[in-house]
Protein backbone atom coordinates (compact mmCIF):
# COMPACT_ATOMS: atom_id res chain seq x y z
CA UNK A 1 0.00 0.00 0.00
CA UNK A 2 1.06 3.55 -0.64
CA UNK A 3 0.88 5.09 2.15
CA UNK A 4 2.76 8.40 1.26
CA UNK A 5 3.79 10.26 -1.58
CA UNK A 6 6.76 12.03 -1.94
CA UNK A 7 6.59 15.63 -2.43
CA UNK A 8 8.65 17.24 -5.50
CA UNK A 9 9.66 20.58 -3.37
CA UNK A 10 10.81 22.10 -6.67
CA UNK A 11 7.87 23.05 -8.37
CA UNK A 12 5.63 25.47 -7.12
CA UNK A 13 3.12 25.20 -8.53
CA UNK A 14 2.28 21.31 -7.06
CA UNK A 15 3.17 23.28 -3.83
CA UNK A 16 -0.08 25.20 -4.48
CA UNK A 17 -1.96 21.95 -5.64
CA UNK A 18 -1.56 20.18 -2.44
CA UNK A 19 -2.43 23.33 -0.60
CA UNK A 20 -5.17 24.90 -2.45
CA UNK A 21 -6.89 26.68 0.52
CA UNK A 22 -3.65 27.81 1.35
CA UNK A 23 -3.82 26.61 5.24
CA UNK A 24 -0.57 26.64 7.10
CA UNK A 25 0.06 26.48 10.71
CA UNK A 26 2.69 27.09 12.62
CA UNK A 27 3.97 24.77 15.59
CA UNK A 28 6.98 23.91 17.87
CA UNK A 29 6.69 20.41 18.02
CA UNK A 30 5.03 18.21 15.87
CA UNK A 31 4.65 14.34 16.37
CA UNK A 32 3.48 11.99 13.58
CA UNK A 33 2.36 8.99 14.65
CA UNK A 34 0.36 7.30 17.47
CA UNK A 35 1.89 4.14 18.87
CA UNK A 36 4.14 3.99 22.08
CA UNK A 37 7.05 5.70 20.49
CA UNK A 38 4.19 8.92 19.38
CA UNK A 39 2.14 9.22 22.66
CA UNK A 40 5.28 8.85 25.09
CA UNK A 41 6.84 11.43 23.30
CA UNK A 42 3.96 14.12 23.26
CA UNK A 43 3.89 13.37 27.02
CA UNK A 44 7.31 14.01 27.78
CA UNK A 45 6.90 17.19 25.16
CA UNK A 46 3.64 18.59 26.72
CA UNK A 47 5.52 18.37 30.13
CA UNK A 48 8.08 20.61 28.45
CA UNK A 49 5.78 22.92 27.13
CA UNK A 50 6.76 22.43 23.50
CA UNK A 51 2.84 22.19 22.89
CA UNK A 52 2.87 19.40 20.90
CA UNK A 53 0.40 18.52 17.99
CA UNK A 54 0.14 14.85 17.30
CA UNK A 55 -0.90 13.25 14.14
CA UNK A 56 -2.41 9.52 14.22
CA UNK A 57 -1.57 8.75 11.23
CA UNK A 58 -3.08 5.77 9.42
CA UNK A 59 -3.46 3.44 12.20
CA UNK A 60 -4.72 5.74 15.21
CA UNK A 61 -2.81 3.87 18.04
CA UNK A 62 -0.09 1.69 16.14
CA UNK A 63 0.73 -1.30 15.50
CA UNK A 64 -0.43 -2.38 18.96
CA UNK A 65 -4.03 -2.29 18.70
CA UNK A 66 -3.68 -5.07 16.63
CA UNK A 67 -2.37 -6.96 18.81
CA UNK A 68 -4.23 -8.44 21.51
CA UNK A 69 -2.66 -9.26 25.29
CA UNK A 70 0.26 -7.25 26.01
CA UNK A 71 2.33 -9.18 28.93
CA UNK A 72 5.51 -7.79 29.05
CA UNK A 73 5.19 -3.93 29.80
CA UNK A 74 6.11 -3.01 32.97
CA UNK A 75 3.68 -1.91 35.35
CA UNK A 76 1.02 -3.72 34.37
CA UNK A 77 1.41 -7.62 35.52
CA UNK A 78 -1.90 -8.86 34.83
CA UNK A 79 -1.21 -8.03 31.15
CA UNK A 80 -3.41 -5.21 29.34
CA UNK A 81 -4.77 -5.27 25.77
CA UNK A 82 -3.16 -3.54 23.23
CA UNK A 83 -6.08 -0.99 22.16
CA UNK A 84 -6.45 -0.10 25.93
CA UNK A 85 -2.94 0.29 26.09
CA UNK A 86 -3.08 2.82 23.54
CA UNK A 87 -6.06 4.47 24.41
CA UNK A 88 -4.51 4.99 28.17
CA UNK A 89 -1.00 6.44 26.35
CA UNK A 90 -3.15 9.17 24.12
CA UNK A 91 -5.28 10.20 27.52
CA UNK A 92 -1.85 10.58 29.36
CA UNK A 93 -0.56 12.78 26.13
CA UNK A 94 -3.78 14.48 26.45
CA UNK A 95 -3.85 15.47 30.20
CA UNK A 96 -0.73 17.41 29.41
CA UNK A 97 -2.29 19.27 26.54
CA UNK A 98 -1.28 17.16 23.46
CA UNK A 99 -3.12 17.97 20.41
CA UNK A 100 -3.87 14.93 19.20
CA UNK A 101 -5.73 15.03 15.38
CA UNK A 102 -6.59 12.29 13.16
CA UNK A 103 -4.26 12.77 9.73
CA UNK A 104 -1.23 11.40 7.73
CA UNK A 105 1.62 13.05 6.63
CA UNK A 106 1.42 12.46 3.14
CA UNK A 107 5.04 14.12 2.22
CA UNK A 108 7.85 16.70 3.94
CA UNK A 109 10.51 19.51 3.05
CA UNK A 110 13.09 19.23 5.69
CA UNK A 111 15.48 21.44 3.37
CA UNK A 112 15.18 24.31 5.02
CA UNK A 113 15.61 25.40 9.21
CA UNK A 114 11.66 25.32 9.76
CA UNK A 115 10.47 22.15 8.77
CA UNK A 116 7.59 21.60 6.23
CA UNK A 117 4.77 18.73 6.84
CA UNK A 118 2.04 18.33 4.50
CA UNK A 119 -1.06 16.60 6.01
CA UNK A 120 -3.59 14.75 4.16
CA UNK A 121 -1.95 16.07 0.67
CA UNK A 122 -3.60 19.86 1.80
CA UNK A 123 -2.75 21.36 5.27
CA UNK A 124 1.06 22.66 5.74
CA UNK A 125 2.17 22.22 9.72
CA UNK A 126 5.31 24.24 10.17
CA UNK A 127 7.55 22.80 12.73
CA UNK A 128 10.32 24.16 14.51
CA UNK A 129 10.92 20.05 15.91
CA UNK A 130 9.37 17.16 14.12
CA UNK A 131 9.26 13.93 15.71
CA UNK A 132 8.90 11.02 13.32
CA UNK A 133 7.19 7.90 15.40
CA UNK A 134 5.65 6.43 12.23
CA UNK A 135 5.90 2.94 13.10
CA UNK A 136 6.12 -0.18 10.72
CA UNK A 137 3.49 -2.00 8.39
CA UNK A 138 2.87 -5.65 8.06
CA UNK A 139 4.43 -7.20 4.43
CA UNK A 140 3.02 -9.21 2.14
CA UNK A 141 4.46 -11.78 0.35
CA UNK A 142 4.05 -10.82 -3.00
CA UNK A 143 1.56 -13.42 -5.03
CA UNK A 144 -1.14 -12.24 -7.13
CA UNK A 145 -3.83 -13.65 -4.99
CA UNK A 146 -2.93 -11.94 -1.96
CA UNK A 147 -4.80 -8.68 -3.73
CA UNK A 148 -6.93 -10.41 -5.64
CA UNK A 149 -8.28 -11.55 -1.98
CA UNK A 150 -8.14 -8.62 0.27
CA UNK A 151 -10.70 -8.35 2.55
CA UNK A 152 -12.49 -11.43 1.13
CA UNK A 153 -10.12 -14.19 3.24
CA UNK A 154 -6.47 -12.24 2.98
CA UNK A 155 -5.83 -10.55 6.20
CA UNK A 156 -2.47 -8.93 7.84
CA UNK A 157 -4.16 -8.48 11.28
CA UNK A 158 -6.06 -11.78 12.95
CA UNK A 159 -7.42 -9.43 15.90
CA UNK A 160 -8.90 -7.09 13.51
CA UNK A 161 -10.27 -10.23 11.29
CA UNK A 162 -10.06 -13.21 13.03
CA UNK A 163 -13.92 -12.75 14.58
CA UNK A 164 -15.14 -13.21 11.14
CA UNK A 165 -13.60 -16.64 10.63
CA UNK A 166 -15.25 -18.18 13.95
CA UNK A 167 -15.58 -22.05 13.78
CA UNK A 168 -13.68 -22.36 10.15
CA UNK A 169 -10.24 -23.28 8.93
CA UNK A 170 -7.28 -21.18 8.46
CA UNK A 171 -4.12 -20.08 7.87
CA UNK A 172 -1.02 -18.05 9.21
CA UNK A 173 2.31 -17.66 7.23
CA UNK A 174 5.64 -16.87 9.12
CA UNK A 175 7.41 -18.37 11.78
CA UNK A 176 8.22 -15.38 14.25
CA UNK A 177 6.53 -14.19 17.21
CA UNK A 178 3.75 -12.42 15.86
CA UNK A 179 2.95 -15.44 13.55
CA UNK A 180 2.92 -17.54 17.02
CA UNK A 181 0.62 -15.04 18.35
CA UNK A 182 -1.84 -15.02 15.29
CA UNK A 183 -1.87 -18.61 15.45
CA UNK A 184 -2.72 -18.90 19.18
CA UNK A 185 -5.66 -16.28 19.00
CA UNK A 186 -7.29 -17.72 15.97
CA UNK A 187 -7.19 -21.26 17.47
CA UNK A 188 -9.41 -20.12 20.11
CA UNK A 189 -11.72 -18.59 17.56
CA UNK A 190 -11.01 -21.60 14.85
CA UNK A 191 -11.42 -24.89 13.82
CA UNK A 192 -8.23 -25.74 12.75
CA UNK A 193 -5.08 -23.09 12.04
CA UNK A 194 -2.44 -24.09 9.90
CA UNK A 195 1.19 -22.15 10.94
CA UNK A 196 2.85 -22.05 7.64
CA UNK A 197 6.50 -21.41 8.04
CA UNK A 198 9.05 -21.97 4.70
CA UNK A 199 12.17 -23.44 7.05
CA UNK A 200 12.20 -26.22 9.55
CA UNK A 201 12.28 -24.44 12.56
CA UNK A 202 10.14 -21.54 14.14
CA UNK A 203 11.92 -18.10 14.71
CA UNK A 204 9.44 -17.49 17.49
CA UNK A 205 10.82 -17.06 21.20
CA UNK A 206 10.84 -19.91 22.92
CA UNK A 207 7.84 -19.79 25.40
CA UNK A 208 5.62 -19.02 21.95
CA UNK A 209 6.95 -21.94 20.42
CA UNK A 210 6.04 -24.37 23.16
CA UNK A 211 2.70 -22.39 23.60
CA UNK A 212 1.85 -23.17 19.68
CA UNK A 213 2.93 -26.98 19.85
CA UNK A 214 0.78 -27.08 23.13
CA UNK A 215 -2.47 -26.13 21.09
CA UNK A 216 -4.18 -29.28 19.74
CA UNK A 217 -6.52 -26.86 16.88
CA UNK A 218 -2.87 -25.70 15.72
CA UNK A 219 -0.99 -27.82 12.37
CA UNK A 220 2.51 -26.48 12.04
CA UNK A 221 3.14 -26.84 8.38
CA UNK A 222 7.23 -26.60 8.48
CA UNK A 223 9.29 -25.98 4.97
CA UNK A 224 6.44 -24.75 3.12
CA UNK A 225 5.74 -21.86 0.64
CA UNK A 226 2.92 -20.46 -0.22
CA UNK A 227 2.11 -20.85 -3.91
CA UNK A 228 -0.92 -18.96 -4.34
CA UNK A 229 -4.48 -18.31 -3.08
CA UNK A 230 -7.81 -20.05 -5.17
CA UNK A 231 -11.16 -19.99 -4.21
CA UNK A 232 -14.73 -18.72 -6.07
CA UNK A 233 -14.37 -14.99 -4.87
CA UNK A 234 -13.54 -15.48 -1.92
CA UNK A 235 -10.45 -17.81 -0.15
CA UNK A 236 -11.39 -21.41 -0.66
CA UNK A 237 -8.13 -22.79 -0.40
CA UNK A 238 -3.81 -22.78 -0.73
CA UNK A 239 -1.56 -24.29 -2.75
CA UNK A 240 1.73 -24.73 -0.96
CA UNK A 241 4.96 -25.92 -2.08
CA UNK A 242 6.32 -28.68 0.17
CA UNK A 243 10.28 -28.58 -0.06
CA UNK A 244 10.64 -25.80 -2.38
CA UNK A 245 13.81 -26.82 -4.35
CA UNK A 246 14.40 -30.10 -2.98
CA UNK A 247 14.50 -33.50 -5.01
CA UNK A 248 11.35 -34.21 -2.64
CA UNK A 249 9.37 -31.08 -3.89
CA UNK A 250 5.73 -31.77 -3.85
CA UNK A 251 2.77 -29.28 -4.09
CA UNK A 252 0.21 -29.42 -1.56
CA UNK A 253 -3.58 -27.72 -0.90
CA UNK A 254 -5.01 -26.96 2.24
CA UNK A 255 -8.70 -26.06 2.53
CA UNK A 256 -9.08 -22.81 4.64
CA UNK A 257 -11.52 -20.12 4.31
CA UNK A 258 -9.03 -16.98 5.62
CA UNK A 259 -5.32 -16.49 5.30
CA UNK A 260 -3.11 -14.61 7.53
CA UNK A 261 -0.14 -12.71 6.56
CA UNK A 262 2.69 -12.62 9.79
CA UNK A 263 5.58 -12.47 8.03
CA UNK A 264 7.12 -8.73 9.29
CA UNK A 265 7.21 -5.70 8.97
CA UNK A 266 8.15 -2.64 6.94
CA UNK A 267 9.10 0.71 8.41
CA UNK A 268 7.17 3.93 7.62
CA UNK A 269 9.21 6.04 6.27
CA UNK A 270 8.97 6.56 2.92
CA UNK A 271 7.93 10.63 2.96
CA UNK A 272 10.90 11.22 4.56
CA UNK A 273 13.21 9.23 2.27
CA UNK A 274 14.68 12.64 0.24
CA UNK A 275 15.43 14.09 3.44
CA UNK A 276 16.84 11.47 6.08
CA UNK A 277 19.71 8.73 5.53
CA UNK A 278 17.83 5.37 5.73
CA UNK A 279 19.43 1.92 5.84
CA UNK A 280 18.99 -0.34 3.00
CA UNK A 281 15.13 -1.86 4.31
CA UNK A 282 14.05 2.09 4.82
CA UNK A 283 14.53 2.21 9.05
CA UNK A 284 15.78 5.97 9.49
CA UNK A 285 18.80 6.19 10.76
CA UNK A 286 19.81 7.95 13.79
CA UNK A 287 22.59 9.20 15.86
CA UNK A 288 23.32 6.03 17.75
CA UNK A 289 22.48 6.70 21.59
CA UNK A 290 20.06 9.52 20.40
CA UNK A 291 17.05 10.66 18.43
CA UNK A 292 18.67 12.60 15.73
CA UNK A 293 18.28 11.98 11.60
CA UNK A 294 21.17 14.13 9.57
CA UNK A 295 18.84 16.86 9.64
CA UNK A 296 18.78 19.03 12.55
CA UNK A 297 15.62 19.52 14.53
CA UNK A 298 14.17 16.09 13.16
CA UNK A 299 13.97 13.37 15.45
CA UNK A 300 12.75 9.32 15.28
CA UNK A 301 12.02 7.38 17.72
CA UNK A 302 9.99 3.50 17.67
CA UNK A 303 10.06 0.79 14.85
CA UNK A 304 10.35 3.31 12.06
CA UNK A 305 14.00 3.53 13.20
CA UNK A 306 14.10 0.43 15.21
CA UNK A 307 15.37 -3.00 13.00
CA UNK A 308 16.44 -4.77 15.98
CA UNK A 309 14.03 -4.40 19.03
CA UNK A 310 11.14 -3.56 17.83
CA UNK A 311 8.85 -3.69 21.06
CA UNK A 312 6.30 -1.72 22.68
CA UNK A 313 8.83 -0.65 25.62
CA UNK A 314 11.73 0.17 23.83
CA UNK A 315 9.52 2.53 21.70
CA UNK A 316 8.35 4.37 24.11
CA UNK A 317 11.59 4.61 25.61
CA UNK A 318 12.93 5.99 22.28
CA UNK A 319 9.99 8.37 22.15
CA UNK A 320 10.67 9.67 25.52
CA UNK A 321 14.47 10.08 24.03
CA UNK A 322 13.12 12.40 21.16
CA UNK A 323 11.21 14.70 23.14
CA UNK A 324 14.02 15.23 25.47
CA UNK A 325 16.64 15.90 22.03
CA UNK A 326 14.02 17.73 20.62
CA UNK A 327 13.43 20.10 23.53
CA UNK A 328 17.25 20.42 24.43
CA UNK A 329 17.65 21.43 20.10
CA UNK A 330 14.92 24.37 20.96
CA UNK A 331 16.93 25.67 24.01
CA UNK A 332 20.05 25.76 22.12
CA UNK A 333 18.67 27.20 18.97
CA UNK A 334 16.67 29.96 21.16
CA UNK A 335 19.69 30.86 23.72
P1 LIG B 1 10.12 -11.63 12.42
O1 LIG B 1 10.98 -10.91 11.47
O2 LIG B 1 10.64 -12.04 13.74
O3 LIG B 1 9.62 -12.99 11.73
C1 LIG B 1 9.12 -13.00 10.42
C2 LIG B 1 8.78 -14.43 10.05
O4 LIG B 1 8.19 -14.42 8.77
C3 LIG B 1 10.00 -15.34 9.98
O5 LIG B 1 9.66 -16.63 10.39
C4 LIG B 1 10.32 -15.31 8.48
O6 LIG B 1 10.92 -16.48 8.04
C5 LIG B 1 8.93 -15.25 7.89
N1 LIG B 1 8.94 -14.69 6.56
C6 LIG B 1 9.46 -13.48 6.15
N2 LIG B 1 9.25 -13.30 4.84
C7 LIG B 1 8.61 -14.40 4.40
C8 LIG B 1 8.14 -14.82 3.14
N3 LIG B 1 8.26 -14.05 2.05
N4 LIG B 1 7.54 -16.02 3.04
C9 LIG B 1 7.37 -16.80 4.13
N5 LIG B 1 7.80 -16.48 5.36
C10 LIG B 1 8.41 -15.28 5.50
O7 LIG B 1 8.81 -10.74 12.53
P2 LIG B 1 7.70 -10.71 13.66
O8 LIG B 1 6.72 -9.76 13.14
O9 LIG B 1 7.24 -12.06 14.01
O10 LIG B 1 8.42 -10.10 14.94
C11 LIG B 1 9.08 -8.84 14.88
C12 LIG B 1 9.69 -8.52 16.25
O11 LIG B 1 8.65 -8.26 17.21
C13 LIG B 1 10.50 -9.67 16.81
O12 LIG B 1 11.60 -9.15 17.49
C14 LIG B 1 9.52 -10.33 17.77
O13 LIG B 1 10.20 -11.03 18.80
C15 LIG B 1 8.74 -9.14 18.31
N6 LIG B 1 7.38 -9.54 18.75
C16 LIG B 1 7.17 -9.81 20.06
C17 LIG B 1 5.92 -10.19 20.51
C18 LIG B 1 5.74 -10.47 21.96
O14 LIG B 1 6.71 -10.49 22.68
N7 LIG B 1 4.52 -10.68 22.43
C19 LIG B 1 4.77 -10.32 19.60
C20 LIG B 1 5.11 -10.04 18.23
C21 LIG B 1 6.36 -9.66 17.83
P3 LIG B 1 12.49 -16.81 8.25
O15 LIG B 1 12.62 -17.19 9.70
O16 LIG B 1 12.71 -17.90 7.31
O17 LIG B 1 13.22 -15.54 7.89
Amino acid sequence: MDLFKPLDTQDAEKKDQVNPQGETERVKCLILGSGPAGYTAAIYAARANLNPVLYEGLQPGGQLTTTTEVENYPGYPDGITGPKMMEDFKKQAERFGTDCRWGLATSVDFSGDIHKVIIDEKKIIEAETVIIATGATAKYLGIESEKKYAGSGVSACATCDGFFYKGKDVAVVGGGDTAAEEALYLSGLCNKVYLIIRKDYMRASKVMQERVFKTPNIEVLFERNTKELRGEGVVEEAVLIKRKGQPDEAQEIIKIDGFFLAIGHTPNSDPFKNYLDTDSIGYIKTIPGTSKTNVPGVFASGDVQDPVYRQAVTAAGSGCQAAIDAERYLSEKNS
